[in-house]
């Protein structure tokens, strides 16, 4: 019997996940990306692309693809779209995994102020002008047109259009990942005296945060969101253990 996944993706760990269902006879997989990035990675296996339109369209959608397996392996700060899930697949019946990875834990010589949101973010920037940082996402940005007294340099994955309304903005288009070395060069040259940033856990983009250590530049960290009780692996290893398990116990075996 072929069980059909549907996996919730737009991070590293779903298209690892995807590549090593791709290869099992006993999973039919299919990938769904928000649709967000105008050139996402290819991927191995089908992928959908686009918002389902709600709580609704995601518990319509799994009971019309039949799907045995919805496996949220979102961003950590995809807040929305996991509590959707969590909600869809209780209504849908169907049995949810979550994959996420743990955040960073602070470490000795870590300069971090925690924030809430971006607004929150540029109040902790202060009135007085720095060169800042920004490894966020597009729509995080504005927010900070509210602080034009600060130099900026921003990346991102597609160009931010329109840019920052602000007179000092730079920008670099780059995908992950981003080695430490590479990072404190760019900090250094930049002479950033800030960060801010998102605790997005694993060892992708963590260069930042070990560079920033290093050279005692404080990160503004936005909090986690919270996220939905549902069970929860932390590595691809740990989601196809809990896969291969929930498997076993529809086999009946
Ligand atoms: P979000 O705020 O939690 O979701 C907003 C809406 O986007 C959802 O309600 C859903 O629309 C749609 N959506 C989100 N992820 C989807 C997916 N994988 N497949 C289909 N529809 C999806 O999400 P977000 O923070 O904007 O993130 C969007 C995507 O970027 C996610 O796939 C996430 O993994 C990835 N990503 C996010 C971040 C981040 O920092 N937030 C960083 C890296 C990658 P409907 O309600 O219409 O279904």
């Amino acid at each position: 019997m072929i069980h059909r996944v549907l996996i919730l993706g737009g991070t590293t760990e779903a298209r690892q996940l995807a590549e090593r269902l791709a290869g099992r006879v006993e999973f039919a997989v299919m990938l769904s990306l928000a649709g967000r990035t105008a050139n996402p990675v290819d991927h191995p296996v089908p992928v959908r692309s686009g918002g389902f339109g709600g709580v609704e369209g995601l518990a319509n959608y799994l009971k019309e693809q039949e799907i045995a397996l919805l496996i949220d392996a979102t961003h950590p700060y995809a807040a929305r779209i996991s509590a959707n899930a969590a909600q869809a697949a209780g209504e849908a019946g169907v049995k949810i995994l979550a994959l996420r990875r743990p955040a960073w834990r602070r470490q000795p010589y870590d300069r971090w102020t925690l924030v809430a949101d971006a607004e929150a973010a540029v109040a902790a920037l202060g009135t007085h002008p720095r060169k800042v940082f920004l490894a966020l996402g597009r729509q995080e940005l504005v927010p900070f047109e509210a602080a034009p007294q600060h130099s900026y340099l921003i990346r991102s994955v597609d160009p931010v259009e329109p840019p920052l309304g602000v007179p000092n903005a730079d920008y670099i288009l780059a995908r992950g990942p981003f080695a430490e070395d590479a990072e404190k060069a760019l900090l250094v040259d930049r002479r950033i005296d800030a960060i801010v940033a998102k605790n997005s856990g694993g060892t992708a983009t963590y260069g930042k945060i070990a560079a920033a250590r290093t050279l005692g530049i404080e990160v503004i960290l936005f909090r986690r969101p919270v996220l939905p009780p549902v069970e929860t692996a932390e590595t691809v290893d740990d989601a196809m253990a809990a896969i291969d398990h929930w498997l076993a116990s529809e086999r009946g075996v």
